[in-house]
């Protein structure tokens, strides 16, 4: 990973770590999107409890997908 990006290879969203991704964490915000809506942050096996922690101390619905996922018919897991 000396040069950093490598489009054919999906990086973790988490700033400042660039490890490729092996997951999916899929959400969406409550108040600004649609029921339907599919938001999707890549993460590195390190960081993919972060982002999901991140999230769902924020109160939105997230699932983990193992690989990597455009976030199409997730089922996310409606807190509230
Ligand atoms: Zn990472």
């Amino acid at each position: 990973m000396i040069l950093g990006i490598n489009p054919s290879s999906p990086q973790c969203s988490r700033a400042a770590c660039g490890d490729d991704a092996v997951a999916s964490v899929v959400w969406r915000n409550p108040k600004i999107h649609a029921p339907d809506r599919r938001k999707v942050w890549l993460a590195c096996a390190e960081h993919v409890t972060y982002l999901r922690d991140f999230l769902a101390s924020r109160g939105f619905p997230v699932t983990i997908v193992d690989g990597l996922s455009d976030g199409t018919d997730v089922t996310l897991e409606e807190t509230s």
